[in-house]
């Protein structure tokens, strides 16, 4: 499924699987002055590439590579080479952060996707990509947009800076609400120190890489830091009290939540309370609840 918005000059593309005649799990691709921010996933990518035919298509720009944002990348590229003339092989230019690139090239060998990630997003296809780091300027003919490397939400995520225009191109940096559950792998202390940094730019208009355009980017990030830090605080504290984990996701985190049902406990109340506490990989949670005051057997289907 697919839907059109026009905020001036930046076309915004909102795209989901189509089940049941609903998008599902919806993600966001941005079209301003030639260059497209983030494709969507595998699922809407034939939908993406006939929105844009007749569009002029420069380059595309990830954020970062989960799958949910690179589906389009190679079905364009491919489309590109097939339009270019005859000894180029580039077709269309993809620029990435330098640790994005292996992920684009062989998404299948360096990103396993879970079964619900494969269901809702669909495996990307490869494509290539060029590497661009923080503080570089990516220049399209009417913009300049700065590069910021905001690691968190993955390690190869890259925020984009409009200083004339006072756009932020977040990625999934920020999305909004209150966040009660986070996916292995992510750092959300990480997340706050990158929240904070473009949280200190004077952005007129964030973009997300899903949920809703903000048009006062400060008041949405600081409340979000706000929040974040709160919570990390109330996290601390309950740990410094000798509290398992599975206490604190129930003191702090209420119930249980659906998406930890559907991913398998692999987005869950507990995988944030375990990143507060500097637990980000697989493994670590299973230890984590051996080693607490608490019973880790309850918690089992939660990761
Ligand atoms: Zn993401």
């Amino acid at each position: 499924m697919l839907k059109i918005t026009h905020y001036g000059d930046v076309t915004r593309f909102d795209l989901a699987r189509t089940l049941a005649g609903r998008g599902r799990y919806w993600t966001t691709a941005y079209l301003v002055d030639g260059t497209l921010v983030d494709t969507g996933c595998a699922h809407s990518a034939p939908e993406l590439l006939e929105a844009l035919r007749g569009m002029a298509l420069a380059r595309i720009v990830n954020t970062h590579t989960h799958e949910d944002h690179i589906g389009a990348n190679g079905p364009l590229q491919r489309r590109a080479v097939g339009r270019s003339r005859p000894g180029r092989q580039d077709g269309l230019e993809i620029l990435a952060h330098p640790l994005a690139l292996p992920v684009l090239a062989d998404p299948r060998e360096r990103q396993p996707l879970h079964p619900y990630r494969r269901f809702m997003w669909g495996w990307p296809e490869p494509s290539r990509g060029q590497p661009v780091s923080d503080g570089a300027v990516i220049e399209t003919p009417r913009y300049r947009f700065q590069v910021l490397y905001t690691p968190g939400h993955s390690s190869d995520h890259i925020c984009l800076y409009e200083p004339r225009q006072g756009w932020l191109f977040t990625g999934d940096l920020f999305v909004g609400g209150q966040d009660r559950a986070l996916r292995a792998g992510y750092d959300i202390w990480q997340i706050i120190a990158s929240l904070k940094r473009v949280a200190a730019l004077p952005a007129t208009r964030l973009f997300p890489g899903s949920a809703r355009v903000r048009d006062n980017p400060a008041q949405a990030l600081e409340e979000k830091i706000a929040y974040l830090e709160a919570l990390g605080e109330r996290v601390s504290a309950l740990h410094r009290q000798g509290r398992s984990v599975s206490e604190i996701v129930r003191a702090l985190l209420g119930g249980p939540m659906l998406i930890e049902f559907i991913t398998l406990g692999h987005f869950s109340r507990r995988r944030l309370v375990l990143s507060y506490l500097g637990k980000n990989d697989e493994s670590s949670s299973r230890r984590t609840d051996r080693a607490g005051t608490g019973s880790g057997t309850e918690d089992s289907g939660e990761g």
